[in-house]
């Protein structure tokens, strides 16, 4: 996109190409299940849809103070360092794009997640507007970005979702947050089931199976918020990549843009979820 912006500077021609080039990719991605609706790809065009521009890589809702602009600054600088220090580098370059009522995150196709990511536009809610989502959706952007486009398809989001929870270090998926589940008895995937959820629509089928949709009557009745789902992808993944590290981690990624099968890279054998505890 930057090329073009040499070649054709009129900003209606732009325009026009923003918008032609994010219905493209959001057509790629909703064929791929990567994404729930059209609505993201208004995010290639955020400025006609009430996002001002901070720096060419942070759109912040119209109305955002300097306070809350500036705290996305540097949350971008540690979900940056956060991405490079799991992957070795950071190859890819996501737009992030931050609501800071949930009216707004509701016009781009968000609902009650905190944040998604649509190619490569970051879009927080005004719940998600830390480094850890930010540093959860660059993640799945960074693997995006690596992986060949057949690699990509044939990765299982159960993983894909473990190194994100991995890089972003949130608390809410962390492994206390599993040690609480296990300890309280919550209904949460074995390893076989967290496994079995290799494409984007069995894992948010799985996220509301495992009380993603209870947590506003949690929060009503004073409780914690659970994530079972997240958590059990972070508890599986996390003991591997700390295990095998950067390189590892690279050599699996380079395994699978050889064509070679996930299982055959992955040994699966660091879990520690083979039951319910
Ligand atoms: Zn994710």
């Amino acid at each position: 996109m930057n090329r073009l912006l040499y070649i054709i500077p009129s900003e209606v021609v732009m325009y026009r190409i923003n918008i032609f080039l994010g219905i493209i990719t959001t057509f790629f991605i909703v064929l791929l299940g990567s994404c729930s609706n059209l609505r993201g790809a208004k995010l290639y065009s955020p400025e006609q849809f009430g996002l001002v521009k901070v720096e060419d890589n942070l759109y912040v809702e119209r109305g955002a103070d300097e306070g809350a602009i500036h705290a996305l600054q540097s949350a971008m600088k540690i979900a940056e360092t956060a991405v490079k220090t799991t992957y070795g580098s950071v190859q890819s370059q996501p737009v992030t794009n931050a609501c800071i009522t949930e009216e707004c995150y509701h016009k781009f196709g968000g609902m009650s997640s905190k944040a998604k990511v649509y190619g490569d536009r970051i879009l927080l809610s005004p719940r998600g507007l830390d480094w850890h989502f930010l540093a959860h959706e660059w993640s799945h952007d960074e693997m995006r970005t690596r992986l060949s486009f057949i690699a990509w398809c044939r990765l299982p989001q159960w993983f894909d979702e473990g190194v994100a929870v991995a890089v972003s270090q949130a608390p809410e998926h962390s492994e206390e947050h599993w040690e609480y589940l296990v300890a309280s008895d919550i209904n949460r995937p074995t390893r076989e089931e967290l496994i079995s959820y290799t494409s984007l629509r069995q894992w948010l089928s799985a996220a509301r199976r495992f009380g993603a949709t209870t947590n506003d009557e949690r929060k009503a009745r004073g409780e914690l918020e659970i994530h079972p789902l997240y958590s059990a992808a972070g508890h599986e993944v996390r003991p591997w990549l700390q295990e095998v590290g950067t390189r590892g981690l690279l050599k699996l990624i380079a395994q699978m843009n050889d064509g070679e099968k996930f299982n055959m890279v992955y040994p699966g054998n660091h879990a520690q979820l083979t039951t319910q505890d």
